[in-house]
């Protein structure tokens, strides 16, 4: 096992220059840094990032002592220019990425510019990463910030483990596939063998766009990229329960000298208005934590209960955040505003509603705000988790105090025992703010003791954990796929072997083998260079070449009409020798088809884009071209009705690629295949991309060279990624003289 490679935009280390220009270095009090710290102290770990200083602001003297800085704390910097940091950061990061993935459509800006420095960034973070990188590393990559980033180490370094972890929510596909870059985007993440979200719903508006974007197939949370599988899920980011709990207690137990002058203030204010509430708010100052419609509400609060005026009070803290851009800045403007308008309606000569702070606070201010707030208001209109209600409910070592909390929060999936909110809901906010005020003692303390045993458990270490043990099962399980990738090496054996065979018989299968899958099955006629191809391999000495397919004999028998090689049609009920005609192999009825088919109209009917296809011995139901969701939904459907119909009359479902064909049972490519194996032949040679080729990878002999194309589970020994590949071995085959 190699190193770990944390990449984040920023570094987990502050760094500041001093005005008689000192360096300051302190360490990220951030969830991301702390939840990774003890991985990445404990363990052989790299982090790789942004040091939060432009270029051009690093004065030569201290570039050395910076560089020595970072490197101390097993960080490696990459550097990033004034011009990088506005389009790259403050431009597709945040006002693109950001505003679209929070729902903020009117705020989303699609500037090209700022999307090729977002590239060339994320180019820039890769070029950092794949410099240090060896095949056995592991390597977590963090962020709405380094989307791209898995696919372009995947690119240079395409066997290494890469997890993703995406901070923020991912939107519904309706609003994701606005982007104009969103191909790009998903294909970025999926460079990663596994992608976290924090909640499930994110995880599936993920899977969604993949399967909508970019029609790739999803098996519960994988997805077939075709030359691999990317694994998705759900990791809710934990705090670090331990140190706000400790520290809360060691607050409380201080001596009074020894408190903050905010405790002290605070402890002065409950000392002198008795029976008075405090009311926490703390966010950055960002248009999705609903800052103002909080101040609104707590205004309609004190008018709908007016007996709570000079009973209660607002202490808001925001956080400044991304000073740079421009709905930030009129976000603060309407904050200001706003603040100043409920106050001065409802203050009093001893009374100011909200006491508002516009600054970010020490560690030991917020331990101070928390544990002294008997109510925390928490009311984003999206937020990917909300870190400030876990640390909240963490602090109250009491157990009492209760959290309000948006159901638009990541969190609110799992701190149930809180009471949800809809933000939008200005009734209901101001009853639930009424509702915990009053709440009993009691209550609260039932309600917390489980909170807190929750994020007890599941802290930001064992989140972290999870993660990188998900990470490292999917190399396990990649190692365990037993088919084996047909090399030049084995190929080069491969070659020997044929040219020394003195009879040879090979199964090729048709769609998605020799011939690449199109809307329309009727389209899918073999090209000119494949005709020539097949002909030249069936002419070959000592060579039978067979085709074996589900498709009926008479578009087989169409379009190979003067090839000389074997047709096996509907998987085996007929046979067509090189140059003869048509026999039927297997005895069989097909008078079922008059109760089954009403039943597949049906699903045509209710499944746009869906088909029959009618085969002298099998109906089949394409949905190819529906909905890829609404097809996979209706296929499941579909095969439950039928198996249910279809029991003790001697017929099955096969479930084809994208296709389910009710058949004869007892019909299959490998017993097709086995009875053509009447002489001896010393090259068995049988290829196939879909579940009915497993039949013949499973019957024909030991000896046969089994080839699957693409990865999907099989039993073949061999696997090649597609159409193209096959089409180059066989020439190779084809071109092999002896
Ligand atoms: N925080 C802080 N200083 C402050 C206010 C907040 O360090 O003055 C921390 C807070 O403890 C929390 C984080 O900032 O860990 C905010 O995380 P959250 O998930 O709530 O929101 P985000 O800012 O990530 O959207």
């Amino acid at each position: 096992m190699g190193k770990t490679i944390i990449i984040s935009n920023r570094l987990p280390l502050q760094i500041n220059i001093t005005e008689n220009n000192d360096l300051e270095v302190t360490p990220s009090v951030g969830g991301l840094a702390t939840g990774l710290k003890s991985f990445h102290e404990e363990g052989d770990s790299i982090w790789i990032g942004w040091t939060g200083i432009a270029e051009e602001d690093i004065i030569p003297e201290l570039r050395e002592d910076i560089d020595r800085e970072v490197k101390n704390q097993s960080c490696v910097p990459v550097s990033l220019t004034s011009e990088e940091i506005e389009k790259f950061y403050y431009g597709f990061s945040n006002r693109t990425i950001w505003p679209l993935f929070h729902y903020f459509m009117e705020f989303t800006e699609f500037d090209p510019d700022h999307w090729e420095a977002y590239k060339k960034v994320n180019e820039k973070y890769a070029e950092a990463v794949i410099d240090r990188l060896d095949d056995d590393d592991v390597v977590w990559v963090h962020d709405y910030q380094l989307l791209l980033l898995p696919e372009y180490i995947r690119r240079k370094k395409p066997n290494v483990t890469i997890g993703f972890f995406n901070h923020i929510p991912f939107p519904s596909s309706e609003v994701f596939r606005t982007l104009p870059w969103r191909e790009e985007i998903l294909r970025g993440m999926l460079g990663a063998d596994l992608i976290g979200f924090h909640t499930y719903e994110y995880e599936r508006h993920f899977l969604r766009s993949v399967n909508r974007i970019l029609r790739y197939d999803i098996n519960f949370n994988s997805v077939n990229i075709g030359n691999r599988i990317v694994r998705s899920d759900s990791f809710p980011m934990g705090i670090d329960y331990k140190k706000f709990y400790q520290s809360a207690k060691e607050h409380k137990n201080q001596p009074r000298s020894e408190n903050s002058d905010i405790q002290k203030k605070l402890d002065y204010h409950k000392y002198v208005t008795r029976n008075t509430k405090l009311i926490l708010s703390i966010d950055r100052l960002d248009y999705t934590k609903g800052i103002a419609n909080r101040i609104r509400a707590f205004g309609y609060f004190l008018e709908k209960y007016p007996e709570y005026q000079e009973k209660v009070r607002l202490i808001m803290l925001a956080v400044p955040s991304r000073t740079n851009v421009p709905q930030y800045q009129l976000l603060k403007k309407e904050i200001d505003e706003l603040v100043g308008r409920i106050n001065g309606q409802f203050a009093t000569i001893n009374w100011t509603p909200i006491w508002y702070f516009y600054r970010s606070m020490p560690f030991e201010n917020l331990i101070d705000l928390y544990s002294s707030s008997d109510v925390a208001l928490i009311t984003p209109t999206r937020d990917g988790m909300n870190l400030v209600a876990k640390e909240y409910v963490a602090t109250r070592t009491d157990q009492t105090g209760v959290l309000i909390l948006s159901e638009m929060a990541g969190a609110a999936h799992e701190l149930n025992e809180a009471l949800i909110i809809n933000p939008n809901n200005f009734e209901q906010i101001v009853d639930t703010m009424k509702m915990a005020l009053e709440m009993p003692k009691e209550e609260q303390i039932r309600r917390n003791k489980v909170l807190q045993k929750r994020l007890k458990r599941y802290n930001v270490e064992r989140w972290a954990k999870d993660f990188m043990k998900s990470l490292k099962e999917t190399r396990t399980s990649r190692t365990s796929f037993k088919s084996i990738a047909l090399t030049d090496n084995i190929k080069k054996d491969l070659f020997d072997k044929y040219s020394a065979a003195q009879n040879r018989i090979m199964f090729l299968d048709y769609d998605g083998t020799l011939r690449k899958f199109v809307d329309k099955p009727e389209d899918a006629h073999p090209d000119p260079e494949l005709l020539e191809l097949v002909t030249r391999l069936g002419e070959q000495k000592n060579n039978r070449v067979i085709l074996i397919s589900g498709r009926d004999k008479e578009t087989l028998g169409t379009w190979w009409k003067n090839v000389p090689v074997e047709l096996i049609a509907e998987h085996g009920v007929w046979n067509r020798p090189a140059n003869g005609e048509w026999e039927l192999t297997e005895n069989l009825n097909n008078s079922w088809m008059t109760t089954v088919r009403p039943v597949l109209e049906t699903f045509v009917d209710r499944t746009p884009g869906t088909f029959i296809e009618e085969k002298n011995f099998s109906l089949a139901w394409h949905y190819r071209k529906a909905n890829p969701e609404l097809g996979e939904v209706r296929a499941n459907e579909l095969s439950a009705v039928l198996m249910d119909m279809i029991s003790n009359h001697g017929l099955s479902v096969l479930q084809g690629n994208k296709v389910l064909e009710i058949k004869n049972s007892g019909v299959n490519k490998g017993k097709a295949a086995n009875k053509r194996l009447v002489e001896k032949y010393d090259f068995i040679f049988a290829i196939g991309d879909d579940w009915t080729d497993e039949y013949l990878f499973r019957e024909l002999p030991d000896q046969t060279v089994s080839v699957k194309v693409g990865r999907n589970k099989t039993e073949a020994k061999y696997f090649i990624e597609d159409v193209d590949e096959v089409r180059e071995l066989l020439r190779e085959f084809s071109s092999l003289t002896y």
